[in-house]
């Protein structure tokens, strides 16, 4: 067992797979290449302190070698296919950068100036895209910016190509679905700390780049690690067949809610038979539930609104873009695409209920089911993003939910727990490592990671358990064809192996925070609340908090019972105290940057009553981990 080394299986599972791939199928090299104009020279783009946060040639100079045994032959296609970048001509005046950032930014010419679709995550890549296509169109002004649905890496540049200004003054509109800053907020509240931590092992960021290391995510190299914002839309796009017209140039949109993402649409240039399919058909089977973790999305959904997009669009289209990969061009090769892509989410939705109502388990089904061959054998339904095996049993998780039905496993020991007694009933840790190291020899990584697991949560100080599990999982990742399963396999090697495994990207930056509602800033604090500790806290508090606008909003909060609750208008009971505040203040006090005497002392916040309501608050409020263990177990829990 060498460590950054593939095992004889690893290397005979990928000639095996090799075999089977339709290597002769390569229209989409083809695409993928059409219409270079040209790359950032070099290929790295740095935040104002000189930081890399993007480098696109890192990967380009990895890509370039033989394939090595450390890598999947299907990724490893697909990676040298993502890692393209530069500015590409879709069709007459319409242009795309990709492999800039995570996802694309399209710019569509118009009249007067250029639209910019999806400006991309960070301001640094943003602005170095748009200088990219200046560079070699001239120095068009931004005329207009949509964005197609409310992930990060579709807006978070946006002050990297227009201005606060740009939009409040109504020289430049902001078009987005219905919905969208609710979505694109709200997913940063709740679970927000724990997703921003898994997306570090989904997206391998703190892995260094190479034959054994972070070789893309399937969907985009990487993500880029600079300055994330939002401007909120200033028009949404609320139905199906709303036309608008933006800087001369005619648009007809379908909104796809609940999709790839809740928020969501797919638009037609008409003048240009030009498609933009948002995130909802790319060149991968996408996520059910991605890895990072969300709410489960709906499959029948998305495939019924891809025959929609079909119908609606596909008379009128002859190349098809989206906001990551490359176009399609043809109308037939269109259809094609779009009709797969819609098969292949409806067949995994339909399946998954077929078998589930035949009893079978989420774990059981995701081994049962293959694709047909139609799907099987094109490449841009392979799981490169998400997989057949993880969106099977999101299915199933969407319509029963984590219990399988077999009370065994209703109330199952936790990890330590369970390692412990798994240990003991083995013989021992020397004996469980005698058994991992037999299944390492026969290839049995699954096996291994599951059984070295069980002695790394009874004892995390037993370094031979920890290497052989690392050892495991590296060749898992190894053999992966999904991007971000072989990051999520390396970066838990990492974390065995005692590095440290940062969390780059927190998507909490203070434009999105600031996008809260007063309802979702309570809410982000209630989430906080240490139950336990503030169990015997009783506090109510009446609320006028002045928003942006000048505006005074009444609010009521109440602690009780461990729970913070809070809504509009006042407390039925007499208040402890009546606090007056702005929105500004509020946000600050929240997120810890300011103390309610640092704000009374500044006049920004006044307090009627009991003089400590806000102190006795905040002295429950728990502290997160952004860099918390996951494949080791966590320090014990104070309370
Ligand atoms: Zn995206």
């Amino acid at each position: 067992m060498t460590e950054k080394q593939a095992t004889p299986r690893i290397v005979a599972a990928a000639s095996a797979l090799e075999d089977r791939l339709p290597l002769a199928d390569t229209g989409d090299m083809e695409d993928a290449e059409r219409g270079f104009v040209g790359a950032l020279r070099p290929g790295q783009v740095r935040a104002a302190d000189g930081r890399v946060v993007w480098d696109a040639d890192a990967w380009a100079t990895v890509l370039q070698a033989e394939r090595p045994d450390t890598v999947n032959p299907s990724l490893w296609r697909q990676a040298r296919l993502v890692a393209l970048h530069g500015l590409y001509e879709v069709t007459d005046g319409i242009y795309q950068v990709r492999g800039m950032d995570l996802s694309n930014m399209t710019l569509v010419e118009g009249d007067k100036g250029v639209i910019v679709i999806d400006p991309l995550i960070s301001t640094e890549t943003a602005a170095a895209a748009l200088g990219l296509y200046r560079g070699h169109r001239g120095d068009r002004p931004v005329t207009a910016v949509i964005y197609t649905h409310s992930h990060v890496d579709h807006f978070g540049g946006v002050r990297g190509v227009v201005t606060g200004d740009d939009v409040a003054s109504g020289r430049v509109p902001v078009l987005a679905p219905e919905g969208f800053v609710e979505h694109a907020v709200a997913e940063n509240v709740y679970a927000g700390a724990a997703m921003a931590r898994r997306s570090a092992y989904m997206y391998g960021a703190a892995l260094p780049v190479g034959p054994a290391g972070q070789l893309g995510a399937g969907l985009g190299m990487s993500v880029s690690t600079g300055t994330i914002t939002l401007i909120p839309p200033t028009l949404e796009v609320t139905r199906t067949g709303q036309e608008e017209v933006l800087d001369g140039v005619r648009i007809l949109f379908q909104v796809t809610p609940g999709t790839e993402a809740p928020s969501e649409m797919n638009f037609l240039f008409p003048d240009h038979g030009a498609l933009c399919m948002a995130e909802n058909a790319t060149h991968t089977l996408h996520n059910l539930l991605t890895l990072r973790g969300a709410l489960v999305r709906d499959p029948h959904a998305w495939a019924r609104y891809l025959t929609e997009a079909i119908d609606l669009f596909a008379d009128a289209t002859s190349v098809e873009f989206a906001s990551h990969h490359w176009p399609t061009w043809g109308r037939e090769r269109v259809v094609a695409l779009l009709s797969e892509q819609r098969d292949l989410y409806a067949y995994l939705h339909d399946q998954t209920l077929r078998l589930l109502n035949k009893g079978y388990v989420g774990v059981e089904i995701a081994e049962l089911l293959e694709l047909p061959p139609g799907l099987e054998n094109a490449w841009h339904t392979r799981g490169y993003y998400g997989s057949v095996s993880h969106n099977v049993k999101a299915v199933y998780q969407r319509y029963l939910g984590w219990f399988d039905g077999n009370p065994a496993r209703l109330w199952a020991y936790p990890p330590e727990q369970a390692g412990r007694r798994y240990v003991e009933a083995i013989g021992g840790p020397e004996a469980v490592l005698d058994v991992a190291r037999r299944a390492f020899d026969d290839g049995d990584y699954r096996w291994v990671g599951e059984l070295a697991g069980h002695l790394v949560y009874a004892d995390p100080g037993n370094t031979a358990a920890r290497e052989l599990q690392a050892a495991a999982f590296e060749q898992l990742g190894f053999g992966a064809e999904n991007g971000t399963w072989r990051n999520f396999y390396l970066v838990g090697a990492a974390e065995l192996r005692g590095a440290t495994v940062g969390t780059p990207t927190v998507t909490a930056s203070p434009d999105i925070l600031a996008q809260l509602t007063l309802s979702q800033l309570f809410d982000s604090v209630a989430i906080r609340v240490d139950g336990p500790r503030a169990s015997d806290l009783r506090v109510g508090i009446d609320w006028s908090v002045t928003g942006p606008d000048g505006e005074e909003h009444r609010y009521w909060s109440r602690m009780s019972n461990g729970v913070l609750t809070h809504g509009d208008g006042v407390l039925r009971e007499k208040p402890d105290a009546v606090v007056r505040t702005s929105r500004g203040a509020l946000l600050a006090l929240v997120t810890g940057q300011t103390r309610p005497d640092e704000l009374q002392e500044s006049g920004s916040l006044s307090i009627e009553g009991a003089t400590d309501v806000l102190a006795r608050i905040l002295e429950v409020l728990d502290t997160l981990d952004p860099g918390f263990a996951i494949v080791t177990p966590r320090p014990p829990h104070p309370s």
